[in-house]
């Protein structure tokens, strides 16, 4: 029996297309897309303005999926971390950062991750699949209906969460034609409405896809570079033996920055490694010429790896090098290091580890 088409998957477009193929009013789909992007949308009886007819002919052809969390953990500096068990065992994790009344929410696109930074224990995990794209929208309706549980409350759903960061388990970019449906869905008008500037897409390096998200979708680009030369970052970062970092600031150089946009580059301080002045003054010269903003993340020591954090004075000169040199530098504590939902702590299975 051929399986059932799950609704959360497609992007406006195609929920049209799908219902057209099965001979339904393509001008309904406005109003079926609408309820799918509605936090606790779980049945096809819910959609109360859609006719019965077609409610029955979805119902008998289609689902519609959800996530619930199997596990919330609350840290005590307030931020949340989920984590959702997937139909095939997968398990993947977001964490809600609250920050003066705001919210940012950090979304998983992948069951593990490929890349293989040595300081991630994500990349520790390995490599189990890529999410589909109801899987990531999953992840934000899920939160939404747990902030409406516990009393948060706003307008609009959209209003509930401020930011999306897709810095969360997983390389988004090695997940492209997901992570686009992903986005058209949450940015969709006629659903959550989420904004270009409230979408940030990380990427650890892989050159072709940042020109092609470039080329196909607005939204932020954060990029993680923790070294400024190719023999530390190969070290540090296995995606810099196939893209290397001249090539990576040529695709950041390239790529369209409209208005007073900037692209994020993150640079992961770890004592010893990348710390270094000499490092600061050659991350200066790099990235001279992009519009940016660069957040230093002191590392987030942990038991299962040999790193280290530099001392917070090495880290203060390792700003102002930087500042000096005219970059909009910031110091940013990683939030929730207590319930291993910081930067480079996300990691589901057996690499569970705790803070030193
Ligand atoms: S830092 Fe990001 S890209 Fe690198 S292994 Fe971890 S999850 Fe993957």
């Amino acid at each position: 029996m051929k399986a059932k088409t799950d609704l959360r998957d497609l992007t406006y477009s195609r929920l049209s297309e799908y219902m057209e193929g099965l001979g339904l009013p393509s001008s309904r789909a406005r109003f079926v897309f609408a309820w799918l992007q509605r936090p606790g949308t779980r049945d096809f009886s819910q959609m109360v303005d859609v006719k019965r007819e077609i409610l029955a002919a979805l119902a008998e052809h289609a689902v519609i999926s959800s996530l619930v969390p199997a596990a919330v953990e609350k840290s005590r500096d307030g931020t949340v971390k989920f984590a959702f068990a997937l139909e095939d065992g997968a398990v993947v994790e977001s964490v809600l950062i609250p920050e003066k009344g705001r919210h940012t929410l950090c979304v998983s696109s992948q069951a593990g991750c490929a890349m293989g930074c040595r300081f991630c224990l994500t990349g520790g995990m390995g490599f189990s699949r890529n999410l589909r794209p109801a899987e990531i929208v999953g992840q934000v309706l899920a939160v939404m209906e747990y902030m409406i549980d516990v009393g948060v409350v706003r307008t609009t759903p959209r209003e509930l969460i401020n930011n999306l960061v897709f810095m969360g388990m997983g390389e988004p970019l090695a997940n492209y034609d997901n992570l686009i449906a992903a986005l058209r869905i949450l940015m969709d008008e006629r659903g959550l409405e989420f904004t270009e500037r409230r979408i940030t897409v990380s990427t650890c390096g892989i050159v072709p896809r940042i020109r092609d998200l470039g080329n196909d979708i607005r939204v932020n680009l954060a990029v993680s570079l923790h070294a400024a030369d190719d023999e530390t970052r190969s070290r540090i970062m296995p995606v810099n033996k196939t893209y290397g970092l001249d090539d990576l600031l040529a695709a950041c150089r390239s790529f369209p920055l409209p208005g007073k946009k900037v692209i994020l580059f993150e640079y992961i301080l770890i004592k010893g490694i990348n710390d270094a002045g000499d490092d600061a003054r050659r991350l200066a010269e790099k990235l001279q010429g992009i519009p940016c903003r660069i957040n230093l993340l002191p590392y987030n020591a942990t038991k299962s790896l040999d790193y280290q954090c530099p001392e917070e004075e090495h880290i203060l000169q390792f700003q102002k090098i930087l500042r000096d040199a005219g970059y909009r530098t910031f110091i940013r504590s990683s939030r929730g290091a207590d319930i291993s939902a910081a930067c480079g702590q996300l990691a589901s299975t057996g690499a569970k580890d705790e803070q030193t």
